[in-house]
C-alpha cells in the first residue's frame, strides 16, 4: 500500500508526525519513506510493507496529512503507475530535470576515440545550447577482436572537456560495477566538472548483479536500455531490480528489438511502446533511433531515416533521444555507419523541437475529448 501525502508537506509538520505515529502503531507493518522532487512540487510517499490486507485504506485516507491511498498490485511495485497515481514524477540531476513531460537531446559519440573528436563534438553541442551528451568509454562488443573502448583512460579528458563546454550530464555505459568506481574517482580527480548518467546496455538488460550494483548507489541516475530479445515486461522488471536496490532515478530507453523483420534496419523499431511505458510506469522514456536504424540512409523526402524514426518516438511523447554523431563518421571506431555529421546537428535539433511541440499540441487537442 502507498500512502501519498499532501504535496509540499514537511516532515516536521504535526500532521506528518501524527500520521507516522499512527502508522507505526500498526502491527506487522514496515514503513518506507520516499520523496519525489518533481518539477512543480515535492511529493512524499509512504510505502507500507507487510500484511497490509488488514489495513483500512479509508481510515488512513482520513488522516489530515494524506492526499490519497493507493493499493499496489504486485506488478512493478516501485516504478509502476498504480491505479490512482496520476501525476508524473521525475528527478533533477546536476541541474537538468528528467520527467515524463519534457525533452532532452543526448547527441554525442557512440565511442570516445580521441580528445580532438571529443572536443569538436562537445563544441558543436555547446553552439546549439545543448547541455547533455552521450560518450561511450566502455564498449561491449559482439566480437572480442573489435575496439572495446578506451575505458578509464579517456575519462580525464572527457570529463574535463564536458566541464569546459558546459555539459551537465554525460550518458556513459558501464558493463561492470568497477566502472562505476572508476567514474566516481575520475569525477573526483577532475573536481566534478560535470555529471554522469550510467547507461545499462541492451546486452546487460538482465544482468541482475550489475543492476543491483548500480541501484545500490544514488550518486548517478540510470539510463536503462530495453533488452533486445526480451519482453517489455521483463525489461521493466529489470528496472525494478535497480529501484528495489535503492535508486529510482531511472530513464527507460527503447532502442529497437532484434528481429530480421526490421531489416533493412538494424533492429525492429519499438517506439510504439513510448506511451505504453508511460502508462505502466512513471519513468521518463528515451528513444535511441541510431541503434534502431543502424545507418545514415536518406528517404526520398530528404529526411534521414534516423530523423524519421526519432520523430516517431518524440511525437509519441518521448522525453529523451540518444543519438550517435561524429565529427568524421568514416573514421569512427564504433558504429560509424549510423553516426550523423556535426553539420546535421542544428537540423536534427530543430526537427526534434518541432516534433516535440507537435506532441504538446496533440495533448492539448484531446484535453476536452470525452473519456468514453
Ligand atoms: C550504445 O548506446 O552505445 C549501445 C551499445 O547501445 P545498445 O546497448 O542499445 O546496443
Ligand atoms: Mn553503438
Amino acid at each position: 500500500m502507498i500512502v501519498i501525502l499532501k504535496p509540499g508537506l514537511d516532515e516536521q509538520e504535526p500532521e506528518f508526525q501524527s500520521l507516522l505515529a499512527y502508522l507505526n502503531g500498526k502491527p506487522g507493518i514496515e514503513l518506507r519513506q520516499h520523496t519525489e522532487h518533481g518539477a512543480q512540487q515535492t511529493i512524499t510517499e509512504l510505502y507500507l510493507i507487510g500484511d497490509t490486507a488488514a489495513l483500512d485504506a479509508e481510515e488512513i485516507a482520513g488522516e489530515p496529512a494524506v492526499e490519497r491511498v493507493v493499493r499496489v498490485s504486485d506488478r512493478f511495485r516501485l516504478l509502476g503507475r498504480h491505479r490512482g497515481q496520476v501525476e508524473s514524477t521525475g528527478f533533477n540531476y546536476n541541474g537538468l530535470e528528467f520527467n515524463q513531460d519534457n525533452f532532452h537531446l543526448f547527441a554525442g559519440l557512440c565511442a570516445v576515440d580521441n580528445r580532438e573528436n571529443t572536443d569538436r563534438m562537445m563544441a558543436a553541442l555547446r553552439s546549439q545550447g545543448l547541455a547533455a551528451t552521450r560518450m561511450g568509454a566502455y564498449k561491449p562488443r559482439t566480437s572480442p577482436y573489435d575496439f572495446q573502448g578506451h575505458g578509464a583512460a579517456c575519462l580525464p579528458y572527457v570529463l574535463e572537456l564536458a566541464g569546459e563546454h558546459g555539459i551537465r550530464v554525460v550518458a556513459m555505459e558501464v558493463t561492470h560495477p568497477a566502472h562505476v568506481t572508476e567514474i566516481e574517482q575520475a569525477l573526483a580527480a577532475a573536481g566534478h566538472p560535470t555529471g554522469v548518467m550510467l547507461q545499462i546496455g541492451t546486452r546487460n538488460a538482465q544482468n541482475f548483479e550489475l543492476l543491483r550494483e548500480v541501484g545500490a548507489q544514488t550518486r548517478f541516475p540510470i539510463l536503462y536500455k530495453r533488452g533486445f530479445g526480451i519482453s517489455l515486461e521483463e525489461s521493466i522488471n529489470a528496472c525494478e531490480y535497480i529501484a528495489t536496490s535503492g535508486n529510482r532515478n531511472i530513464v527507460f530507453c527503447l532502442r529497437g528489438v532484434q528481429s530480421h523483420m526490421g531489416a533493412p534496419h538494424r533492429n525492429l523499431v519499438d517506439f510504439g511502446h513510448v506511451p505504453v511505458i508511460k502508462r505502466l510506469t512513471r519513468m521518463p522514456v528515451c528513444v535511441d533511433p541510431s541503434h534502431s536504424v543502424g545507418s545514415r540512409e536518406r528517404a526520398p523526402d530528404g529526411l534521414l531515416e534516423i530523423q524519421h524514426i526519432a520523430a516517431q518516438g518524440v511525437v509519441a511523447g518521448a522525453n529523451m533521444a540518444l543519438v550517435d554523431f561524429h565529427p568524421r563518421p568514416e573514421q569512427a571506431l564504433v558504429d560509424g555507419p549510423q553516426a550523423l555529421h556535426l553539420e546535421e546537428l542544428p537540423y536534427f535539433l530543430a526537427d526534434m523541437s518541432l516534433v516535440h511541440d507537435a506532441y504538446r499540441r496533440r495533448r492539448e487537442l484531446v484535453q476536452d475529448m470525452p473519456r468514453l
